[in-house]
């Protein structure tokens, strides 16, 4: 080996040798409630597609259409010839489905944050993050060049004292600009945001507002647009952004806000003017997730996923956060009985990852369970079996 594979080589075995390394698995299926993996079906509980949009014959067929239509891909980026008739229609559908004046779509959730963010800001500015939010937003941040503040996770004291030290970095300098930026259901402990104590505390000392429903959007609220719209808060949201690619089955990522918002970013945004628009097919097929969710058939899958949580949390009768998140993190601390218990799951023909760090703290390694609206009531009995006679139990955070 040359030196630089050598180098590499010995980085991988330093991951090695903290349980650390990871390893990417062929999945030989669709990613629904069953995959399969290396010839053998496994019960799924891994995914993010709570609604079981990814595979819903609608938002399949809306794919499939606008494939044949417009093609495969989109040719340039949305500022050349790529901005096409499905992007457009997302668009505006977005800005409908969320009450917004306007939207604006990016290939990913991640280049959703890498654009806005440093769109927004610059090494004058402060940015204040909870602690746990998703890798995209710290990047999005730290590449902003803006001071960094984190405050301690959901925790609105710590909050407060961070906006009241930002204030006083603004007198005489009145120009600072300052955005607090949260998750509104967080992806990997699954807990909500106080957004209502946020959205006062960010009124009180004249900062702006980012949410992230990545993990929301589709779930919750009336409308099912989110946790904003299920705490009346979305008017005092100045930026909202969430995911197309987990609830809304497709792939993608959105801002919705003001048309002030969406134009400035669509001058400002990097990730938005470099980048190759996404492929029609996704954006039609987002549509058509979007569709389904606004229904009455989305308001029946909404309903189906928080029942079966329910009945996960009263049928392993483990005391787990009593929230009706899709997303229960089973937490068992060290690295290695992580992988042990999800190992023996895997053996057992049930899929759940095991996360660690550095997608979570040290010593926080967990099970992440993940519902959908597909899994029925005997999956998610057998989840629950299976966890009782478990070695590892969960323990308290
Ligand atoms: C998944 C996720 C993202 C990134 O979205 P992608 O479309 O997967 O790139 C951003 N924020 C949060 C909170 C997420 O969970």
């Amino acid at each position: 080996m040359r030196s630089f594979e050598q180098e590499l080589a010995r980085r991988l075995q330093a991951l090695e040798d903290a349980q650390l390394r990871r390893h990417v698995r062929e999945i030989g299926s669709s990613a629904g409630t069953r995959i399969v993996v290396e010839g053998r079906e496994l019960l799924n509980f891994s995914s993010n597609d709570y609604l079981g949009l990814a595979t819903h014959p609608k938002v399949k067929a809306a794919a499939a259409e606008a494939a044949a239509r417009y093609g495969a891909g989109s040719g340039a980026s949305r500022l050349i010839c790529g901005s096409l008739k499905p992007h457009h229609q997302l668009e505006e559908f977005l800005a409908a489905f969320k009450g917004t004046e306007a939207a604006l779509v990016f290939s990913t959730g991640y280049a959703t944050a890498l654009g806005t963010i440093p769109a927004l800001l610059s090494k004058d500015d402060i940015v204040v993050i909870d602690k746990l939010v998703h890798a995209s937003i710290v990047d999005a941040a730290k590449l902003s060049g803006a001071k960094l503040r984190v405050f301690a996770h959901n925790d609105t004291e710590d909050l407060e004292a961070i906006l009241r030290w930002c204030d006083q970095q603004r007198t005489g300098t009145s120009s600072i600009k300052i955005v607090v930026v949260t998750e509104s259901l967080f992806s990997m402990d699954g807990d909500f945001a106080p957004l209502k104590q946020i959205v006062a505390l960010k009124e009180k000392y004249g900062a702006w507002l980012m949410v992230d429903e990545a993990h929301a959007t589709g779930l919750f609220g009336e409308g099912r647009r989110g946790l904003c719209e299920h705490e009346s808060v979305s008017d005092a949201v100045e930026i909202q952004m969430g995911t197309l690619g987990k609830a809304v089955g497709s792939a993608g990522g959105y801002i919705a806000g003001s048309r002030v918002l969406i134009d400035y970013l669509v001058n400002k945004a990097r990730s938005f003017i470099f980048s190759t628009a996404p492929p029609p097919s996704v954006s039609a097929a987002a549509q058509a997730g979007l569709e389904v969710i606004r229904s009455r058939d989305g308001a029946g899958l909404a309903a189906t996923l928080h029942s079966r949580v329910a009945h996960f949390i009263q049928s392993s009768g483990f005391s787990l956060p009593p929230v009706m998140s899709p997303i229960l993190p089973y937490i068992v601390g060290a690295e290695s009985a992580a992988l042990a218990l999800a190992a023996k799951l895997l053996e057992q023909g049930v899929f759940v990852p095991a996360i660690r760090y550095p997608t979570v703290a040290r010593n926080t390694a967990r099970l992440r369970i993940t519902f959908s609206a597909a899994h029925s009531v005997k999956d998610i009995e057998q989840l629950a079996h299976l966890l009782a006679g478990a070695e590892a139990q969960p323990k308290d955070k």
